[in-house]
C-alpha cells in the first residue's frame, strides 16, 4: 500500500490530514504523481461520483476598483486593456443567468468589481436575484466584495444561495499582493456570510509567487472557516497588472495544489477556476479527477475556452455534467 493510499484510507474514515501531510502532497515526487492523483480521485468519487458541476460568471460591474490587488486587471493600479463599465441593469443580469442555464451551468455567479457594495448595488442585485430564482432552476452566487451583516441579510432575503469572497493567498503572503485591505478583512466577510445563513464560497489563486507552505495555510484556513465551495484559480498574468511578469507555474505543481486541497477539504466542492486553460493546458482533464466543478465560458476579463470543449472534456473522461435540479447535497 502506498503512503498516498494509506492517507486516503484515513481521510475516507473521517480522519483529518495534518499540515505535514499536506506539505508532503505538495512535495510529492513527479514519479509518484499518478498514484497521488488516483487517491485524490477516490475522495472525489466518494462525495461527488463522476458528476461535474458547471458554473458561469457574469461580470456585472467592471473596472474602476479603488483596491490594488496585484493579480487583478480591474484594480486602480492596473493598466490592462479591459472593458470598464458601471453596474449593469437588472435585465442584463437576468440575461446573464439565462446564458448560464443555456451553457449547462447550475450556478450563476454575479460578480462586481469594487471594495464592497453600496446600497444601489445591493438593491439592483437583490431585484435581479429574485427574478432569476423565479425564472430559472439555477443557484445564485453573489460576489460583491467586503460585506456588512445588514447587506448579507438583504442578499439572503432575496434568495442568494452563495457568496464568494476568496482568501486568495495566505495571511503571510497577502501584503505582497494587496495593500488596501488585509487578510483579516477577507476572513471577516466569509464569517459575515456564514452568519447570515448564506453558503460561503472562498478560494485562492495559485502562482502568485507563494510557497507551498502558503498554499497549505490557505487550505487549512478554508477548512477552519468551513467554506462549502472552493474555487482554485491559477494566475493569469495579464499585461498591465503588477503580476504581469510572473512566470507560469508547472502544471504538475498546480495539480498537486488541487489534490492537496481535496485531501484537506475532502467533502467540499472544489472548482477549477480562472486561468486553468493557461496554466494547466493539456493537463486540465486530470484536474477533474480531483475537482468536481468548472467555470464554463469566459472569466471576468479574460476569455475561457469554448464551452463545447468543456462539455467534450467531461464526456471524454466518462463523467457527466450535473443537470439542474439534481441537487447533489451542498456539502
Ligand atoms: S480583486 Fe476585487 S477588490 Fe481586488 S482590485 Fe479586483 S475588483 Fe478590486
Amino acid at each position: 500500500m502506498s503512503r498516498w493510499e494509506e492517507m486516503a484510507d484515513r481521510v475516507l474514515a473521517g480522519e483529518a490530514v495534518t499540515r505535514e501531510e499536506a506539505l508532503a502532497i505538495m512535495a510529492c515526487p513527479d514519479a509518484e504523481f499518478l498514484e497521488l492523483l488516483s487517491q485524490g480521485y477516490r475522495l472525489r468519487r466518494r462525495y461527488y461520483g463522476n458528476w461535474v458541476r458547471f458554473q458561469h460568471l457574469v461580470n456585472i460591474q467592471s473596472g474602476y476598483c479603488p483596491e490594488d490587488c496585484g493579480y487583478c486587471s480591474q484594480s486602480r493600479v492596473s493598466m490592462a486593456d479591459i472593458a470598464r463599465y458601471p453596474l449593469v441593469d437588472v435585465e442584463t443580469m437576468v440575461e446573464g443567468a439565462r446564458r448560464a442555464h443555456a451553457l449547462g451551468a447550475t450556478t450563476v455567479c454575479l460578480v462586481a468589481s469594487g471594495r464592497g457594495p453600496n446600497p444601489r448595488e445591493i438593491a439592483r442585485v437583490t431585484e435581479a436575484v429574485a427574478t432569476i430564482k423565479q425564472e430559472l432552476p439555477v443557484r445564485v452566487c453573489a460576489c460583491l466584495g467586503l460585506l456588512r451583516p445588514d447587506q448579507a441579510a438583504a442578499l439572503k432575503a432575496a434568495g442568494v444561495d452563495r457568496y464568494n469572497h476568496n482568501l486568495n493567498t495566505s495571511e503571510a503572503h497577502t501584503p505582497a499582493i494587496v495593500t488596501t485591505h488585509g487578510y483579516q478583512d477577507r476572513v471577516r466577510t466569509v464569517e459575515v456570510v456564514k452568519a447570515a445563513g448564506i453558503s460561503p464560497c472562498s478560494g485562492l489563486i495559485v502562482g502568485m509567487g507563494e510557497s507551498d507552505a502558503d498554499l497549505v495555510d490557505v487550505a487549512f484556513a478554508l477548512r477552519a472557516l468551513e467554506v462549502e465551495s472552493i474555487p482554485i484559480n491559477f494566475l493569469h498574468p495579464v499585461p498591465g497588472t503588477p503580476l504581469a511578469d510572473r512566470p507560469l507555474t508547472p502544471p504538475l505543481r498546480d495539480l498537486k495544489a488541487v489534490i492537496m486541497m481535496r485531501f484537506v477539504n475532502p467533502t467540499r466542492e472544489i472548482r477549477l477556476a480562472g486561468g486553468r486553460e493557461l496554466q494547466l493546458r493539456s493537463l486540465q482533464a486530470l484536474g477533474l479527477y480531483v475537482a468536481n466543478s468548472l467555470f464554463v465560458a469566459d472569466y471576468l476579463t479574460t476569455p475561457g475556452q469554448d464551452p463545447g470543449l468543456d462539455h467534450q472534456m467531461v464526456r471524454d473522461l466518462g463523467f457527466e455534467v450535473e443537470p439542474p435540479g439534481l441537487e447533489l447535497p451542498l456539502p
